[in-house]
């Protein structure tokens, strides 16, 4: 059987659910996910419980990395008001800032134009300022990054025009980068009347025509990641579903199987979800390390299986090539044929390039 090597991937979103909801996930479940799709590093967002807002929080959730982590990592710091101390204390010990400008899962909403301004100008780098925008709220990111020169990174893409306008805001000098994920490129609103609750994220799916249009527009796009924020089956079929779907064990084989039909290479699938994700934060590759992919003939995602605790994919029944036989992770074999070969607490955050 053919053996594909590749250098793995970096998801530079992720929501682990620790400290707060470890019932969807944890640092432990949530890196074993990582690794059973070939992730062998991940960025986890700070809208946990608490929020990733100040430093006792941010040693909190390292301590609890530390403990349990099998991939390697990095941290998000966010913001919910008060004091910008946190900003420029912390800055150095995070990969970057994210910023919710439209209502999601959690409790992080920023939309006050003063106080968005005051974070843009207070933040110090090196990381970007990441930010969860929908519709008028990508111009106002991209007024404030251009306004205070700060980078900025557009989370989750929300419609293939927005990569018009961050394309346009990047040719009058602004720095911006960023992401769509695969459940935008690999589902449609088409699709959300078959699955329910679980097809409801945000930003929400598009229809089948704009997909399309992502995929015409992926030269616009720096980096692909899944946005994986695992629910329960219960809390999903509740009467108030959560939005968010899991994606850490999908994203490559769907990109995989993407490449077999043409739609995209494999050294620009590399460069959007390895080589990209690793420069927009300024960070360094973990060394003497890799993934095995075993490719077969294409096969539909299971309904089952899954490593994330949360245990379901909204892609189950999607065509994917590809499967990760062994994980390289500095120097170790980390996972190999469906099993853990490391200890919980091998997982390392990862360093800024350069340093
Ligand atoms: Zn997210």
């Amino acid at each position: 059987m053919p053996v594909l090597s590749l250098p793995g991937i970096v998801d530079a979103h992720v929501h682990l659910r620790e400290p707060g909801a470890t019932h969807k996930e944890d640092a432990y479940s949530g890196t074993i996910s990582a690794l059973a799709g070939g992730v062998i590093a991940l960025l986890d967002m700070p809208n946990t419980t608490p929020p990733t807002v100040d430093g006792v929080a941010l040693r909190l959730k390292r301590s609890l990395f530390e403990a349990k982590a099998v991939s390697d990592y990095g941290l998000f710091l966010g913001y919910v008001g008060g004091s910008l101390e946190p900003l420029t204390q912390l800055a150095g010990e995070v990969v970057g800032l994210k910023l919710y400008l439209d209502a999601t899962y959690g409790d992080l909403v920023l939309s006050d134009p003063r106080t968005l301004a005051r974070v843009f100008e207070a933040w110090p780098g090196p990381g970007p300022i990441a930010v969860h925008a929908e519709g008028r709220s990508i111009g106002t990111a991209l007024d404030l990054a251009r306004r205070y020169d700060r980078r900025l990174h557009v989370c989750h893409v929300p419609h293939p025009d927005d990569l018009l306008r961050i394309d346009a805001a990047r040719q009058r000098g602004a720095r911006v980068t960023c992401e769509v994920t695969p459940h935008h490129l690999f589902l449609a609103a088409e699709d959300a009347a078959r699955l329910g609750a679980y097809g409801v994220m945000k930003p929400p799916l598009v229809p089948q025509a704009e997909v399309q249009r992502f995929w015409e527009r992926l030269d616009l796009v720096d980096l692909i990641a899944s946005d994986h924020a695992p629910h329960t089956r219960a809390e999903k079929e509740s009467a108030a579903p959560p939005p968010g779907v899991p994606g850490l064990e999908t994203t490559l084989p769907l990109l995989l199987w993407a490449v077999d039909q043409g739609r995209l290479s494999l050294e620009r699938l590399i460069e959007l979800t390895y080589h990209n994700p690793l420069r927009v934060y300024g960070l360094a590759p973990p060394p003497d390390s890799g993934i095995e992919v075993s490719m077969a003939e294409p096969y539909r995602l299971p309904e089952t299986g899954y490593r994330t605790r949360c245990g379901w994919s909204p892609f189950a029944g999607h065509s994917a090539l590809g499967r990760v036989t062994r994980v390289r992770l500095r120097g170790r074999t980390a996972w190999e044929e469906g099993a853990l070969r490391v200890a919980p607490g091998y997982g390392q955050p990862l360093e800024r390039a350069g340093g």
